[in-house]
């Protein structure tokens, strides 16, 4: 079986026998970008180049990007650890052409490293191409299409929307249509009941989105029209995790060897054994496998948690983690902290930041454990003393209000206060707390309107629509897909 580290391997040296020259990630923290908190694409470090402004050190390029999707825009927090292919970090491979080389060769070598060098099967793989979209002016890509046709067939073929393939960098530059990758990972017997066609885009967990090929060709200007671009580029990304599962034959990504390691650490740890399912100790391993990652790459580019901006999302990161390891794997002292020589050490060559610093980010995750720890102490504390005033009352329900104030004041999650009641024969007034939570989401979500494109994003803390502790979307999402 090819290993992670072969995989990312092999497309770097795959890109370089393609001229290209191999850089680094950009940090986590998206630096010197007003418009951007965190680096969400391979894309970001190069925005400036398909601006015009500055001079690329290569016309080909090709790298891992570390991306974390928590905030703005793309925010995947909380399909993490409920579905197996939506990570908060992740690291995107990439390949570019600043105005050299476009679709032929982006298509064409896409295609070769897939089904040569990787050898996922043909028969597994389907294609997007932009249909089109003449309310907004923008045409179907006949010519993606006609490259991909002779490679894969017309029936392979899927016609994207513009949300699914069009990209744009804001409300107006550089943007073009996509063509996305996607991989059937189903076994034989679920392929005869339905067609793998019919599931691309429909957030299935075997049937993912692995590659988005973006080919810049036009600017959009102030009067939303659209005109060629004097040079076009190509900007690509695939997921490497989801990668790792197709070419691994797995069924999600936490059983690659991308992630294998840290959740044997978490089973030895809580004396637990994972089963790959989707009870709530498997939820749990897998969110803790994920935010670790987030956290510790986060503060080995050098953010530290808080009370402010990017170090606050960091911070409810890790306590989301910490709260899922004591509600469900009964985890009460700091185990976060044990997680991060595992992956120092697996990261070693790729991302040596985290090694050389090792050490200090595992203090960091040790202090944050030992105070949140505390607060979930004390929330416990004064629920103890609402559940008391309640039973004295001859009350059975926990008002909405006081779930929410629980939530918002200690951290203190609906779902622990649910189970903790429950222990004490009480019930939480669910759609009072739903409510309290819609009114506080609705608030922030006011403020984040004006979020349209990729680097129209946020860095105000007030501005950072986190949804960490509230899980009804997540559980209608494992529900949906249970249905498939
Ligand atoms: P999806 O539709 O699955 O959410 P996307 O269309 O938002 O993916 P892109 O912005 O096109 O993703 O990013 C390029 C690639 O990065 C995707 O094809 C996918 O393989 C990978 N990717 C995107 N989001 C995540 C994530 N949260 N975790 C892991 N991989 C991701
Ligand atoms: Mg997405
Ligand atoms: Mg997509
Ligand atoms: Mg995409």
């Amino acid at each position: 079986m090819m290993t992670s580290h072969e995989i990312r391997r092999h497309f770097l040296d795959f890109f370089q026998s393609k001229q290209h020259l191999i850089v680094a990630s950009a940090p986590l923290v998206a630096k010197n970008d007003p418009t951007l908190m965190f680096n969400n694409s391979g894309m970001a470090q190069f925005k400036d180049f398909f601006l015009g402004n500055g001079t690329p050190p290569s016309k080909r390029v090709a790298d891992t990007q570390k991306c974390l999707r928590v905030s703005g825009k793309h925010n995947d927090l909380e399909d993490v650890g409920f579905d197996t292919y939506h990570h908060t970090m992740f690291e995107m491979l990439g390949n570019w052409s600043f105005g050299d080389y476009f679709k032929k060769e982006a298509i064409t070598w896409a295609w070769e490293l897939l089904t040569e060098v990787y050898k996922l099967p043909k028969d597994r793989l389907y294609v997007s191409v932009f249909q089109g979209d003449a309310k907004d002016n923008v045409p179907f890509d006949q010519e993606a299409f006609d490259l991909w046709k002779p490679i894969v067939g017309e029936d392979r073929i899927i016609y994207g929307n513009k949300k699914d393939n069009f990209w744009e960098m804001g409300d107006t530059g550089p943007c073009g249509p996509c063509s996305e990758i996607h991989v059937d990972l189903r076994t034989p017997e679920e392929i005869a009941e339905k067609s793998g066609k019919e599931l691309v885009n429909a957030d299935h967990p075997q049937v993912v989105e692995i590659w988005n090929l973006v080919f810049m060709q036009f600017n959009r200007k102030a009067d939303g029209s659209l005109e060629p671009l004097p040079a076009r580029h190509v900007d690509t990304g695939m997921g490497f995790e989801r990668l790792c599962m197709a070419i691994q034959n797995k069924r999600s990504n936490y059983d690659t060897d991308v992630f294998t390691g840290t959740i044997n650490v978490i089973e030895e740890i809580s004396g637990i054994a994972y089963t790959a399912g989707t009870g709530m100790t498997d939820v749990a391993m897998r969110v803790i496998a994920d935010h670790i990652r987030a956290v510790s790459f986060a503060i080995a580019d050098g953010l530290v948690p808080s009370n402010a901006k990017a170090g606050y999302v960091i911070r409810r990161i890790l306590r989301r983690a910490i709260r899922y390891g004591y509600s469900y794997l009964n985890l009460t002292e700091p185990f976060m902290t044990k997680l991060v020589p595992t992956l120092a050490t697996q990261f070693a060559d790729v991302f040596p930041e985290l090694t050389a610093q090792r050490d200090f980010v595992a203090t960091v995750i040790r202090e944050e454990e030992i105070s949140f720890l505390r607060t979930l102490g004390t929330g416990l504390g004064r629920l103890d003393q609402i559940i008391g005033q309640l039973t004295t009352e001859g009350k059975t329900e926990i008002p909405g209000e006081t779930v929410f104030e629980l939530n918002d004041t200690f951290g203190f999650p609906a779902d622990l206060t649910a189970l903790i009641a429950r222990e004490k024969r009480l019930t939480i007034d669910e759609a009072g707390f739903s409510k309290a939570l819609q009114e506080q989401k609705a608030r922030s979500r006011k403020d984040a309107s004006s979020l349209a494109g990729d680097w129209i994003d946020v860095n105000e803390t007030d501005r950072v629509e986190f949804v960490g502790y509230d899980q009804p979307e997540a559980y209608a999402q494992i529900v949906k897909y249970r249905k498939i």
